[in-house]
């Protein structure tokens, strides 16, 4: 992301925002709450337009492409192709009510990637042990725990083998002894090599698995850097602050 600000009428959401993730590599989002993390992570996967500045996946636009030397907005169709390189986890885990854990994690392949069923199947199922739910593929929602909905809404997002995965507040919907098998299949993860951009208020687990840390406040960044730094030697008071708060 470079240089990108977006607003919603008059109120500036998100400030001059410039970060990288390489490939992966583990980037932890922290703020306060309404600082913008949401919105930024939903930038990301065009799920909101930006006012300026630039925002590509292995030098690809998401919601643009050049035509000659001017940059033209994509169709819906291609948006929601180009979409798929990028798998997003909510807060609320949004599973689908009424399709079981397999057919949630089938829908997107067999949708937007004409994935043949048989092996959509098969790629689930191998998603489901990974996320430790062999047993679960026929129960509904409804029928599990938060933690395994979450671990669920993992596999989905695995399903369509994304560039980069991004987490919102993975674990806050959970009871507390729910968290740690949430952050277990996404320390795996990490350790896998699988490009993550996570926001979190697990200061404890993202001193462990990030490579990078980034503050926002009010929009803007206020520092990045290692967890080293950002998390054991902030340099801004409100990073400072933040962490008291939270820790
Ligand atoms: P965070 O995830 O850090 O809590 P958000 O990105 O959800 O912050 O929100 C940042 C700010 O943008 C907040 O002030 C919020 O009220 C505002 N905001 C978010 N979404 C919208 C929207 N669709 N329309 C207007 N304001 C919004
Ligand atoms: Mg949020």
């Amino acid at each position: 992301m470079s240089g990108v600000h977006k607003s919603y009428g008059p109120h500036e959401v998100l400030h001059d925002i410039s970060l990288t993730v390489a490939p992966g590599q583990v980037l932890t989002l922290l703020g306060p709450s309404g600082s913008g993390k949401s919105t930024l992570l939903r930038t990301i996967n065009h799920l909101e337009t930006i006012d300026a500045g630039a925002i590509t996946i292995d030098g690809e636009y998401i919601g643009y492409e050049w035509r000659g030397s001017k940059l033209h907005e994509l169709p819906e169709k291609r948006v929601l192709q180009r979409r798929t390189r990028v798998g997003m986890v909510f807060q609320n885990f949004n599973l689908f009510p009424h399709l079981t854990a397999l057919e949630n994690i089938i829908e997107a392949p067999l949708s937007l990637k004409r994935a043949k069923k048989a092996a959509a199947i098969a790629q689930a199922r191998e998603l489901l042990a990974k996320v430790g739910l062999s047993d679960r593929a026929d129960h509904y929602p409804r029928q599990l725990s938060g933690g395994q909905q979450q671990r669920v809404a993992i596999a989905r997002a695995l399903a369509l083998e994304p560039d980069v995965l991004l987490f919102d507040e993975p674990t806050s919907a959970l009871d507390p002894e729910l968290v740690g098998e949430v952050l277990g299949v996404i320390r795996e993860l990490a350790h896998s090599g699988t490009t993550l951009i996570i926001v979190t208020h697990e200061i404890g687990f993202a001193s462990e698995i990030a490579d990078h840390v980034v503050f926002v406040d009010h929009g803007r960044i206020v520092e990045q850097g290692p967890p080293e730094q950002v998390l054991r030697a902030p340099r801004h008071q409100r990073t400072r602050d933040f962490l008291d708060k939270v820790l």
